[in-house]
């Protein structure tokens, strides 16, 4: 019986192929210069607005991004983008998300809405967002969890109604990250009536422009005293027929394709990085033997986490969809940038949260903001039910 199952879960585990690989020359020479221009562009910037990671923003780096033609690297160059390859799009994530930078105004828009567009928008929808994504002029948000509809995604109740003048949208959206600085929300709603036969059928998506009268958004401050995300109302909202992504009734393979990008990125074990830079600095001023095992540990598994994070780009550069790779990712990276508080804790050894130095306020910062890391782009029971349906476990 034992060798059955362990068969079973070794050819299971076979399906996850995340080879370990190394960066062309031309991803490290633009490392250099997305280095020289962060060192340059951040060089006043605190620790503790760094401790932000990719929640902090600020429209004029997107900006400056946009010129840098860092934002929308490798969408056509017909649509404002660089052509460039993932892997070098995988560098200045990499480099931004390191130097915790403020990238949150667009990247959401970058992430996932541009490319769903590049997938399944129509051309005139294409022409007429994505060069703005490009100059880091234009932003976005999800609109996908609801009150009651988070990981069960398909009972959303949100509801669109054909009408002679285009969609009218009826519903809210809940726990919309940056809702209130988007120029556009990309929303699924409900298009035909639930179908107890089929719960992922009847749902579409839509572009929705944030400035069309019928949609309140409503601030949520969050543990750390963010006003990161936002309930969003939608009452009698109409948005042109033209705004529908993709097909009618089909937005649900599309948010599945969607949700794998969002899972993808190195910003998955990232997030506290910050921590770790101002522990090893922290624990510097008086080294010992333990801490740097402890240290060790974190930047053994860093590497690790780094490695399999950039085969999930490889996949994605040759044009597949990573979304058990991406699951896997995003599960073992999470579990790192949420564990590396309480390693901080461990090793510093002294009652915290309380000093005012760099290290102190960036783990008070981190501590309470590490919660949700767990929860964003869809919970730790959630993806592991994803890896295990990927691995033919369920
Ligand atoms: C910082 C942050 C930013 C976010 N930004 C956005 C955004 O921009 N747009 C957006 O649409 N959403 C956003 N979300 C919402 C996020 O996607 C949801 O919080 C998440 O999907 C969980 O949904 P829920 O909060 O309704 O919790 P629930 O789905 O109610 O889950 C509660 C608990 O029950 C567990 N659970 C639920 N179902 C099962 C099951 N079948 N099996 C086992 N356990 C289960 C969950 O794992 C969780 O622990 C954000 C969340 C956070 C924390």
């Amino acid at each position: 019986m034992y060798k059955v199952i362990s068969s079973i879960k070794i050819r299971a585990m076979l399906k996850i192929n995340l080879p370990p690989g190394s960066l062309p020359p031309n991803a490290e020479k633009l490392r250099s210069e997305v280095r020289d221009f962060l060192a340059k562009h951040l060089s006043d910037y605190s620790s503790a607005a760094r401790a932000k990671s990719w929640a902090g923003s600020d429209p004029a780096f997107s900006e400056l991004l946009g010129q840098q033609g860092w934002i929308g690297m490798t969408w056509p160059s017909k649509y404002g983008g660089a052509e460039r390859s993932a892997l070098e799009r995988y560098v200045v994530l990499e480099e931004m998300l390191a130097a915790g930078a403020p990238v949150a105004a667009h990247w959401i828009a970058d992430r996932q809405s541009g490319p769903l567009l590049l997938n399944f928008g129509t051309e005139k929808q294409r022409q007429k967002i994505l060069p703005a994504i490009c100059r880091g002029h234009s932003y976005f948000c999800i609109g996908m969890s609801e009150p009651n509809s988070g990981s069960d995604l398909a009972s959303i109740r949100t509801k669109g109604v054909k009408t002679k003048n285009g969609w009218q949208i009826n519903g809210s959206k809940l726990w919309t990250s940056k809702a209130h600085i988007a120029h556009y929300m990309i929303a699924l709603v409900r298009t035909a009536p639930p179908n107890p036969k089929n719960r992922h059928a009847g749902l579409s998506q839509f572009i929705i422009d944030m400035k069309r009268p019928g949609i309140t958004i409503r601030p949520i401050r969050n543990i750390a005293g963010d006003d990161m995300f936002n309930e969003v109302f939608f009452e009698d909202l109409v948005v042109p027929n033209d705004m529908l992504v993709g097909r009618e009734g089909e937005g649900w393979s599309q948010v599945t394709a969607e949700l794998a990008l969002e899972r993808s990125g190195p910003e998955r074990y990232l997030s506290s990085y910050q921590l770790l830079y101002e522990l090893v600095s922290e624990l510097s001023i008086n080294p010992k033997e333990r801490n740097a095992i402890g240290v060790g540990r974190l930047v053994a598994h860093l590497a690790t986490l780094r490695q399999m994070s950039m085969a999930v780009a490889v996949i994605l550069e040759d044009g597949r969809s990573p979304e058990l790779e991406a699951a896997f990712v995003k599960e073992a990276g999470v579990a790192f940038e949420q564990g590396i508080p309480s390693v901080a804790h461990d090793l510093v050894g002294r009652s915290i949260l309380l000093g005012a130095g760099n290290f102190d306020q960036v783990m008070a910062y981190v501590t309470q903001a590490a919660r949700s890391f767990s929860l964003r782009g869809g919970t730790r029971e959630i993806v592991r039910g994803i890896i295990a349906r990927g691995l033919g476990l369920r």
